[in-house]
């Protein structure tokens, strides 16, 4: 069955003016064609029409890095740095992680992306498997890896058995239309180097994607120092492990033979400035990075550390930041931030036909409403979208050709159901803290 989809603004790529009073014809999982409604109207006189009238269409968005279970931890433990918040407080109440916490907290944080326009997520934790059936079952899109650590995990227990779990799930997702299984080292701090070398391995035999957090903080550049002689991403370059596989989540602490480290071994970058703000972390070099050439996407970490999914907001601080750091207004505008949530998200994570609106490209998108008062007047799309608009703004989402959110509400699950039940975790939750 085909569908036309009109709105009264269609943003096919970053890179493309707007197309006014425009129409998009899906079928199936994909887009056929984009352009003027009234040609489109003519050319497919049986398509079933959808009008999302006053509103702005485009390609959904690409959260480059999360931790999409962690919002069962939102608000547990803030205001503290990196190291202290990971081994006081996240890490003892990880050894008591359940499956089901995995499930339900990854039903709620896809619940928030959808409604903040985001098709597509990058998501690395424990019990992966969980988040593996909530997107599953939910419709969205996602590329997924188990964390691996040296030290055993309430996922999986010793090492082998994490690698031996992500080899499974390997060959068990192959050619699966929404999942992408990932090889997830959690960090160099984590994870030894024979760790980091058994994980690369698995990466290259399935050509996927290696994601590891490295260099988010001055304290982590100084143990890898000291542990092993060399800064983190001189650390993986001495094991051979820069090349197109890696997206790094954060990349904070970069100094300038790095960047170009990144870029010609072509590195990719997950930049998360909400998280590395809140964990003070810093901010990272996005202006030099992109001029170098890097494909560096948008992510927002983990909702523990952020302290929410909204990627409009996600691409405000992003663009915001740059322009306070270097007292320079035109640094990394709307239209450039819109093409790392989007089409740079996209090559970064070598997922062809997302990110993009256009024939051949898979139909994931999303609508927000112009009818608000934040969000009039209306001259330009990227400028709405980057500076004014927020999460609840979203109506209407489509993941591979189906609707997943639609006139606000989401299709595919329950989404009270899943609060309710987030809100019970989190009474096990606070329950542990108290006692420890
Ligand atoms: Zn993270």
């Amino acid at each position: 069955m085909q569908k036309i989809l009109k709105a009264k603004v269609i943003i096919e790529a970053a890179q493309k003016p707007p197309l006014w009073n425009g129409g998009v014809l899906v079928k199936g999982e994909r887009i056929e064609a984009v352009g003027p409604f009234k040609e489109l109207e003519a050319r497919y006189p049986q398509a079933e029409i959808i009008d999302f009238e006053n509103s702005i269409l485009f390609p959904g968005f690409i959260n480059l890095h999360t931790h999409a279970s962690m919002t069962i931890f939102r608000g547990l433990a803030d205001d503290m740095p990196l190291m202290t918040w990971l081994e006081n407080y996240i890490f003892p109440v990880e050894q008591h992680l359940r499956r089901d916490w995995v499930y339900w907290g990854a039903k709620l944080a896809i619940a928030e992306m959808l409604r903040c326009g985001v098709t597509t997520f990058v998501d690395m934790y424990l019990f992966e498997p969980e988040v593996i059936r909530a997107v599953e079952e939910t419709g969205v899109r996602a590329a997924l890896g188990e964390g691996l650590f040296d030290f055993p995990s309430p996922g999986y227990g010793p090492l082998e058995k994490g690698l031996a779990l992500t080899k499974e799930l390997l060959e068990k997702y192959a050619g699966h239309p929404r999942i992408k299984i990932i090889v997830c080292p959690h960090a160099t701090y984590t994870c030894s180097p024979e760790t980091l070398k058994a994980a690369a391995s698995l990466a290259e035999e399935f050509d996927t994607i290696f994601h590891i957090h490295l260099s988010e903080t001055k304290e982590e550049v100084a143990l890898i120092k000291a542990r092993y002689g060399q800064r983190p991403p001189f650390h993986l370059e001495r094991l051979g492990l820069l090349n197109e596989r890696l997206l790094v989540a954060h990349a904070v602490q970069l100094v300038d033979e790095e960047i170009e480290l990144f870029a010609n071994r072509g590195v990719r970058v997950a930049h998360c400035p909400e998280s590395n703000l809140k964990l003070g972390s810093g901010v990272a070099p996005v202006v030099a990075l992109l001029e170098a050439g890097v494909l560096i996407g948008l992510g927002t970490d983990g909702p523990a550390s952020n302290n929410d999914l909204d990627f409009f907001g996600e691409m405000r601080t992003a663009a915001l930041i740059q322009k306070g750091l270097s007292f320079d207004p035109t640094k990394l505008p709307a239209e450039k931030v819109f093409e790392m949530a989007t089409s740079i998200g996209a090559k970064a994570l070598k997922w062809e036909g997302l990110g993009v609106l256009a024939p051949g490209a898979q139909a994931d998108l999303a609508v927000v409403s112009l009818e608000a008062p934040h969000l009039t007047p209306f001259y330009d799309p990227f400028s709405l979208l980057v500076y004014s608009a927020k999460g609840g703004d979203v109506t209407d989402v489509m993941v591979a050709g189906s609707f997943v959110l639609r006139k606000g509400k989401i299709l595919t699950f329950d989404e009270e159901e899943t609060r309710k039940r987030v809100i019970e975790i989190a009474k096990e939750v606070r329950a542990l803290t108290q006692k420890g």
